[in-house]
């Protein structure tokens, strides 16, 4: 049975006896996706702005109709872009929320988030019990908390707006509305918080969610 776990609790994740062989950045297909913060994140992380990352480290997928980014597995070796050659990872200090959470995973229920570990993350080395909030190391944590439950609930609410658009046109706008909204328009200057916040509610307000 999975032991749903909340921020404050311990559970044994940490790893410090990892090597480091990369296997749990390898063959994750389409997998990492990012969320407006990983893409604020990113971009300011590499100096760069995010829309010219698309296509080289980054790709588009379709999530119910709603364009997305991921992390692009690279061809031949099937590892993440941002593998480097001694099987670790090269952005770490600013690397998406979903790899900041392996080896667990979020589930948002009627009473908040909560946090489970993947039944099937890795176990080749010896795992030391830590306070999930500790072990996230995520500044503001309360800020972040608000915004991934906004932006789940966002998503979900959109998605369910592009599939009940019977107009093809209409709703692949829609799908490519959030793309530009959230991750090429540049988060420059200001709290990302609330203006992500105030993007949310305007994009609400524009789909009439
Ligand atoms: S967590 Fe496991 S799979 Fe990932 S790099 Fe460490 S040892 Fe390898
Ligand atoms: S971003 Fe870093 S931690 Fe995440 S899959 Fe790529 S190399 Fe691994």
């Amino acid at each position: 049975m999975i032991h749903y776990y909340q921020l404050n609790d311990i559970a044994k994740i940490s790893s410090p006896s990892c090597e480091g062989c990369g296997e749990c950045c390898r063959g994750m297909g389409e997998s990492i996706e990012l969320d407006p913060y990983d893409s604020f994140q990113l971009a300011e992380g590499l100096g760069a702005r995010f829309a010219d990352l698309i296509n080289n480290e980054i790709a588009l997928h379709s999530e119910n109709g709603i364009i997305l980014p991921h992390i692009v597995m690279k061809d031949v070796s099937d590892a993440c872009s941002f593998l480097n050659p001694d099987g670790r990872c090269s952005i770490h200090s600013f690397r998406p929320g979903i790899c900041r959470l392996y080896p667990l995973s979020r589930k948002y229920t009627e009473d908040g988030i909560r946090y489970f570990i993947q039944p099937d993350a890795c176990s080749g080395h010896s795992l030391v019990k830590i306070k999930i909030r500790n072990y996230l190391q995520i500044q503001e944590y309360g800020k972040y908390e608000a915004f991934k439950w906004n932006w789940f609930h966002f998503l979900k609410d959109a998605e369910a707006a592009v599939v009940s658009d019977t107009d093809v046109s209409s709703g692949t706008k829609l799908g490519f509305f959030v793309l530009e909204t959230f991750f090429l328009r540049p988060y420059d200057g200001g709290d990302f918080y609330s203006t992500v916040d105030k993007r949310i509610k305007r994009a609400r307000h524009y789909l009439g969610l």
